[in-house]
């Protein structure tokens, strides 16, 4: 489990930052620090690399309804157990700006 989570379930999730499925990564931008809840239909190696090689899904789709390859939100409390995520970060400020330097390449726009 990731050394920087208030319960179980947010942990796990932050060990899924970059992988398809749900995640919770760490976003720090200037002094602006927080959690995102992320979704991804690939991971997100596969997603870059793939993608941009092929110009397509790395997968075969004929369907003509549109799909979201990834989605993302920010998070003020964690679903699971409540925690306020910026009083979390602030008691654990440099374990939360590794995590998010690790995580800064899976942000999304
Ligand atoms: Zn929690």
């Amino acid at each position: 489990m990731s050394t920087l989570a208030c319960c179980g379930p947010f942990g796990a999730l932050v060990d899924e930052a970059g992988i398809r499925g749900l995640s919770i990564v760490a976003s720090r931008v200037g002094q602006a620090r927080g959690f995102r809840l992320q979704t991804r239909a690939f991971d997100a190696a596969t997603e870059a690399s793939e993608i941009a090689r092929r110009r397509s899904l790395p997968v075969e789709y004929r369907g003509n309804a549109k799909i979201a390859l990834h989605a993302q939100i920010g998070m003020r409390f964690c679903p699971f157990c409540g925690t306020d995520l910026q009083e979390l970060i602030r008691a654990n400020e440099p374990a939360f700006d590794e995590l998010s330097a690790r995580h800064a390449g899976l942000l999304l726009p």
